[in-house]
């Protein structure tokens, strides 16, 4: 019935396209794709195809004007090869970097956390290191990183995963600062790091280059205000600006469900501001923000843009990567996401394998 209206041709006609290649099909059933492309052909139309997560991304992009937008703080990723220290870094930093809380804190794990520099500044920090997250999120359309953080051990080597991370921070087009770590350590040997990253074209300033590196110890904490300055450096470069006057727009990080409390989803905003009674929609999931926290599990009014928050109230668990979005109307929110649930179903069943009566034979 769709591809019949879609083709303006009758129900009839589409059935008996199908009829003629051996397939008696009902008005409203859902055909493959490879089908509608042949009956399609045959009624003389090309057909064009997206997928599910497509549809999942679609957000309607506004564009701000000049006047409405002001500085949001940079949203970095730390990546680097595996016992380099991006676990340790990222503790370093969030242990001394972030404010107390007046709930006095118990730091909760959501995904994402903000530190404020020695100069009063903000960045925001996304907790799961590591680049399959990064290209997880990339991969679904999130662009949720400003700036790249690679870490390299120096009392180690420029290694496979350090040379991915740079490679995918580089196809991004996102901008890299190197951050040679375990400088604490007596084997530690930084010229050894910088003479093999420039043997893999990353000439660090001190030599030459355009890549920003700090000396770091993410023990002792020695280098890390310096890291964080340097961030806001690229920071500025980048000029980094969004419009907070808005319904809020943004990335889901995480998603979990809590016994006591409902679906607890990380969203990280990126544009507008997110309140307490927005109609929120994620993925497939929707539902009015019942209550919003911080990493130090404090409650929220409202979260502007770079600003990660844990918002209470969703019907369901989104997936990290997918686009968060605030509605005017419940009933719009409702819907789409409907929709997509549908495709999202259809898709599944689509990619299930048949059983054949057979199988089921040798299975019993
Ligand atoms: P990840 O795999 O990149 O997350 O690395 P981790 O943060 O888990 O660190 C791997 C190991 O290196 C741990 O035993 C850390 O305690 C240690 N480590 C990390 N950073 C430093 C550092 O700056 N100095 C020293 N001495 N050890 C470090
Ligand atoms: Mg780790």
């Amino acid at each position: 019935n769709d591809l019949a209206s879609l083709m303006n041709v009758s129900v009839n006609q589409v059935i008996s396209a199908c009829m003629s290649m051996g397939m008696f099909v009902s008005i409203n059933q859902r055909l493959d794709a490879e089908t509608i492309t042949i009956i399609a052909d045959e009624f003389g139309y090309e057909v064009e195809f997206y997928k599910a997560e497509d549809e999942m991304q679609q957000a309607e992009i506004v564009e701000d004007s000049e006047e409405d937008l002001v500085p949001r703080a940079p949203i970095v990723t730390i990546m680097g090869h595996v016992d380099h220290g991006k676990t340790s870094l990222l503790d370093y930093i969030r242990k001394t970097r972030v404010t107390e809380g007046e709930a006095g804190g118990i730091t909760q794990h959501i995904g994402a956390y903000e530190v404020e520099t020695d100069t009063g500044k903000k960045i925001t920090f996304l907790d799961t290191p590591g680049h399959e997250a990064f290209t997880a999120m990339r991969a679904r359309g999130a662009k949720a990183t400003d700036v790249v953080i690679v870490v390299v051990a120096a009392d180690d080597s420029v290694m496979p995963q350090t040379k991915e991370a740079i490679n995918h921070a580089q196809v991004a087009g996102v901008p890299i600062i190197i951050a040679i770590n375990k400088v604490d350590k007596p084997t530690a040997n930084p010229d050894r790091i910088r003479e093999q990253l420039a043997g893999i074209n990353i000439l660090v300033e001190e030599w030459g280059g355009k890549y920003q590196s700090e000396e770091v110890s993410a023990k002792s904490g020695q280098g890390i205000s310096e890291l964080l300055e340097k961030v806001l450096l690229e920071a500025e470069l980048l000029d980094l600006k969004a419009n907070p006057d808005k319904p809020a727009v943004g990335t889901i990080l995480e998603a979990s469900l809590d016994k006591g409390r409902g679906y607890l989803a990380t969203m990280l905003v990126q544009g507008g501001t997110l309140r307490i009674g927005d109609v929120l929609l994620a993925g497939s999931h929707y539902g009015r923000v019942k209550a919003m926290y911080d990493h130090r599990g404090g409650r929220m009014k409202e979260a502007g843009p770079s600003v990660p928050v844990q918002v209470l109230g969703l019907d369901g668990a989104p997936q990290a990567g997918d686009i968060a979005k605030v509605y005017e109307s419940d009933r719009e929110a409702r819907d789409i996401a409907t929709r997509r649930e549908q495709i999202l179903r259809e898709q599944s069943v689509r990619t299930r394998k048949h059983i054949t009566l057979d199988e089921i034979g040798r299975r019993l």
